[in-house]
């Protein structure tokens, strides 16, 4: 499926980037994505729907061992709730994370790992957004972006949602717009600069040659970085 933002050339590059590490991904990567599959059916089962949207090292297919797993939850609030998931008016965010980080992550992995919610979306909301269709809504923002640059788990579950938005050229519009905010976001979540740089050395140990035209690539988004955070990378 299109992503929405996936013409912009910011996000153009970083998928671009994307890619091409996800080429050499690490076995440690692999088997948390296998986790989490595994995780959404068992979370499924106990009675939620839940996808994730990964970003750091996930998404890049850069996992080590020591590795957090950072993700975005999608829910679907208690209630029919649809406003911001928070923990006044919803205990499922809660009931979700402490299953994952009591139970499943120590049944089900040899080695545990830290997990951390980077962001929650409740389902209900986004339901409720679309139809409102204002391009100044957050919630919508922050769906099209995570869409456009993160690595899915039980892509299913989003996709009804996903197609709607895309169904509407000029919401899609009106977020493009919006686009560039995003970024400072970015910065709060993850160093990710730091990260390909971090990411290239281990390409590097294991004797891989980044293309010349890949290296520009990460230096014009290290730039464009820059430019839009100032020096706080
Ligand atoms: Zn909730």
């Amino acid at each position: 499926m299109i992503n929405p933002f996936s013409f912009h050339p910011v996000i153009e590059d970083y998928n671009i980037i994307k890619r091409y590490f996800r080429e050499y991904e690490t076995a440690h990567s692999k088997s948390r994505m296998r986790d989490f599959r595994r995780f959404a059916r068992l979370i499924a089962d106990a009675g939620y729907v839940v996808a994730f949207d990964f970003v750091g090292s996930v998404n890049f297919g850069q996992a080590d061992t020591n590795s957090d797993v950072d993700f975005v939850l999608y829910l679907a609030c208690e209630n029919n709730y649809k406003g911001e998931c928070d923990k006044t008016h919803c205990q499922t965010r809660y009931q979700i994370e402490n299953l994952l980080m009591r139970t499943l992550i120590h049944e089900y992995s040899t080695l545990p790992y830290e997990i951390q919610v980077v962001d929650c979306l409740n389902l209900h909301l986004l339901d409720q957004e679309l139809d409102r269709g204002d391009p100044m809504s957050p919630a919508l923002f922050r769906f099209a972006f995570y869409r456009s640059i993160c690595r899915c788990v039980n892509a299913r579950v989003l996709k009804p949602y996903q197609e709607r938005l895309m169904q509407n050229p000029q919401l899609v519009e009106g977020l493009t717009s919006e686009l560039n905010a995003v970024f400072d976001g970015l910065n709060r979540w993850s160093p990710h600069s730091l990260s390909f740089s971090k990411y290239r050395s281990r390409l590097t140990d294991l004797g891989v040659r980044i293309p010349d035209s890949m290296l520009q690539k990460i230096r014009s988004h290290l730039d464009f970085g820059k430019d839009q955070m100032g020096d706080g990378i």
